[in-house]
């Protein structure tokens, strides 16, 4: 009889974090200056610790992960890999499907797979505070976690209208010891600048980085953490695909179609990368990122430099776009909304190495309450895009009468967002492209370097 969950023990946990930078087709771009000039690794100093900023740029492609690391993600990891024997059937695909799921840690995502990393290497630096942002809250209450693990305060800029929105969630950080402020505040500049401009301003995440980074770097005693985009982010996210790839070998399967959300690119790359070497040496595996038509970065943004934030704080980088004055349309429940995407996932997508869709998101909670419906669990609105993703490929194969293996990442579950659900089910949410000329509006708005 198939099993249900395939699990590791403690003791395979991975020892080390896969860093694709070696493996890419040609070095990734440089991270540039207003001024056209690469920034050098040290001018990362004012908000990053050495450990952090030393992985951003390294050759190396395997690095060890630092035992207090391990011993940390141990109080969750490995996380269990599912076989969807309910929805297979409940779908009647001859596909087989696997999903790994990440909503086992405390705060329920895959982010405390970097929050731990981070919070680690800030507390050997010295480091006793740190900063950051958060719009659903997975982030700010994954970095609560591991500020609290480590001995470190966290301060957290949480985009205003999701503080509004989910006071569970701020409670949840406030529980492990973070101070939530709602963002824009009048604490920074950039914060009281945009009040100024607008006292209802709902905030956004590039607003809310320019604030938690505009702080870091004003304090000596203060760093920064960001929970996805930049390459140390997905570096710790990889021990998703490896634990992954173990628990397949286990039972002797191998996919054909690899899934995840895709929001800034960590499940992504931490999911995908481990299979990259596979698919170099010949193996037809097919790698997916899926992102929400309402914010679709990969599949219609533009591959230029821009900000990694609204207030041009952050480095330029070269990725995928839509603005970095991308606001997100008021109707969009899902998640999934920042105006860019990872260097690294960028550049693959571009090389045509990994493929992205992008799916309306009436349909993508439609598959997350028939995934509830079937595997129990609740997805989190983020993790329904994969969800989706993984149910159009599973009726594509039973149309097609073909037997095929699908994998995908359940990033988190939904406890806390269960208010997108509730829209959902009101019959509240629209489906919304977002129109051509925005995206092309955005063009004009990007930094005038690297062309
Ligand atoms: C943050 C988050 C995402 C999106 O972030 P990526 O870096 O694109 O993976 C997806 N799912 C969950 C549950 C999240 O918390």
């Amino acid at each position: 009889m198939a099993e249900h969950k395939i699990l590791l023990t403690e003791a395979e946990l991975p020892t080390h974090w896969y860093n694709v930078i070696p493996d890419l087709p040609s070095p990734p771009a440089p991270y540039v200056g207003p001024d056209g000039a690469p920034v050098p690794p040290e001018a990362m100093q004012a908000i990053f610790p050495p450990g952090i900023i030393e992985q951003e740029v390294s050759q190396e492609r395997w690095i060890a992960i630092p035992e207090p690391v391990r011993e940390a993600l141990a109080l969750w990891r490995p996380s269990p890999l599912y076989r969807a024997l309910n929805l297979e059937k409940a779908l009647g695909t001859p596909a087989k499907i696997y999903y790994k799921y990440e909503g086992v840690s405390p705060s329920g995502s895959h982010k405390p797979n970097s929050a731990v990393a981070q919070a680690y290497y800030n507390q050997q630096a010295g480091i006793k505070r740190l900063t950051t942002e958060t719009g659903a809250g997975q982030w700010g209450s994954s970095l609560a976690l591991a500020g609290q693990m480590f001995g470190l305060e966290v301060r957290i800029y949480m985009v205003k209208v999701s503080y509004e929105q989910k006071p569970f969630r701020r409670s949840m950080m406030e529980t492990w010891g973070g101070e939530v402020i709602p963002s824009p505040s009048s604490l920074t500049e950039t914060g009281k600048a945009a009040l100024a401009k607008d006292p209802d301003n709902p905030g956004s995440l590039g607003l809310a980085i320019s604030e938690a980074v505009e702080e870091a770097a004003g304090r000596a005693d203060t760093n920064y953490a960001l929970g996805s985009v930049l390459n140390h982010v997905l570096l710790h996210q990889t021990i998703i695909g490896q634990e992954t790839k173990a628990a397949l070998a286990k039972v002797g399967d191998y996919p054909d179609v690899v899934l995840a959300p895709c929001g800034g690119g960590s499940n992504v790359g931490g999911m995908m990368f481990p299979f990259l070497a596979d698919k170099a040496a010949g193996k037809d595996i097919r790698l997916v990122a899926v992102e929400p038509s309402s914010c679709p970065t990969l599949t219609r943004g533009h591959y230029a430099y821009d900000y990694g934030d609204s207030a041009g704080h952050t480095p330029i980088m070269k990725m995928y776009t839509l603005g970095h004055d991308f606001m997100p349309p008021g109707i969009h429940a899902g998640g999934l909304r920042y105006h860019g995407d990872s260097a690294l996932v960028s550049q693959l997508y571009d090389k045509g190495i990994l493929e992205a869709v992008a799916v309306p998101q009436i349909a993508t909670f439609q598959a997350g309450v028939e995934f509830a419906r079937a595997e129990g669990i609740i997805p989190a609105p983020e993790s329904c895009h994969s969800v989706r993703g993984a149910i159009d490929e599973a009726l594509r194969a039973k149309e097609e009468g073909k037997e095929k293996t699908i994998l995908f990442t359940l990033s988190g579950h939904g406890h806390f967002d269960m208010a997108a659900y509730d829209k959902y089910f009101a019959g509240e949410l629209e489906d919304f492209e977002y129109p051509a000329d925005a995206i092309d509006q955005a063009l004009h708005n990007l930094p005038k370097v690297g062309t």
